[in-house]
C-alpha cells in the first residue's frame, strides 16, 4: 500500500492558492481535501462543510481545549484549524491529504509530524499579488492592506518549506505540484 502523507500548501493571500488547490483536486480525485474549521464568516458562494466548517469563537475554543486540532492559528482576525482525527485517519489509510493553511500552522505541523510535504506558492510579482487581492473585491480597504502586509511577512518563511511553486499560470502551477507528489510517492527517506 502507498504511504499516505500530508501535503501542506501555503502562500500569501492573493497567490491563487484556492484556485490552484481546486484545480489540483479536480484533476486528482485520489487527493483528499482537509476542510478546516474557522470563526470567519462565510463569503458569498461559500458553504458550510464544503469550504470550511464555519463555527463560533466559543466552539472553536472548546475544540482547542479538547485537543481536536492538528494545528490552529489566528489569521487576519479569525481562528482557523485543521480537524485532527479526520486527517490522521486518512493518512493512516495511505491517502494524500491536502491542507491549505497559513505559515504559522505549517510550522506547527513541521514540528510535530514527519509525514508531511511542504509547498509554498508564490505570486509572479508583489505587484501582481496586490492586484489580485484588490480584484477579488470581497475585502474592505483595511482588510486588503492587512493581507498585503501579512503577505510580505509570510514570504520570510519560504525557506522553511520543501518546495516553492510560482503561480504564473494556474495549469503550470498545478502540474508542478503533481510532479512534487509523484516524486514524494517514490521517496525512500523523509527528512
Ligand atoms: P481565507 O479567510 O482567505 O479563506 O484564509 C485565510 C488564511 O487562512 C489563508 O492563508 C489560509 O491558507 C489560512 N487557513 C485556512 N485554513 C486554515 C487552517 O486550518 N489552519 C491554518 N493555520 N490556516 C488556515
Amino acid at each position: 500500500m502507498a504511504k499516505g502523507f500530508l501535503l501542506i500548501i501555503s502562500g500569501p493571500a492573493g497567490t491563487g492558492k484556492g484556485t490552484v488547490c481546486k484545480s489540483l483536486l479536480e484533476r486528482n480525485n485520489d487527493i483528499i481535501y482537509s476542510i478546516s474549521a474557522t470563526t470567519r464568516k462565510p463569503r458569498t458562494g461559500e458553504a458550510n462543510g464544503i469550504n470550511y466548517f464555519f463555527i463560533e469563537d466559543e466552539e472553536f475554543k472548546e475544540k482547542i481545549s479538547k485537543d481536536e486540532f492538528l494545528e490552529y492559528a489566528y489569521v487576519h482576525t479569525n481562528y482557523y484549524g485543521t480537524p485532527k482525527e479526520f486527517v490522521m485517519d486518512e493518512v493512516k489509510k495511505g491517502e494524500i491529504v491536502l491542507l491549505e493553511i497559513d505559515v504559522q500552522g505549517a510550522l506547527q505541523i513541521k514540528k510535530n509530524y514527519s509525514e508531511a510535504v511542504f509547498v509554498f506558492l508564490l505570486p509572479p510579482t508583489m505587484e501582481e499579488l496586490k492586484n489580485r487581492i484588490v480584484k477579488r473585491g470581497t475585502e474592505t480597504t483595511e482588510d486588503i492592506n492587512r493581507r498585503f502586509e501579512n503577505a510580505f511577512k509570510e514570504l520570510d518563511f519560504v525557506g522553511e518549506y520543501d518546495y516553492f511553486v510560482v503561480n504564473e499560470k494556474i495549469e503550470d502551477a498545478v502540474s508542478d505540484i503533481e510532479s512534487i507528489i509523484r516524486a514524494e510517492r517514490l521517496r525512500v527517506k523523509r527528512h
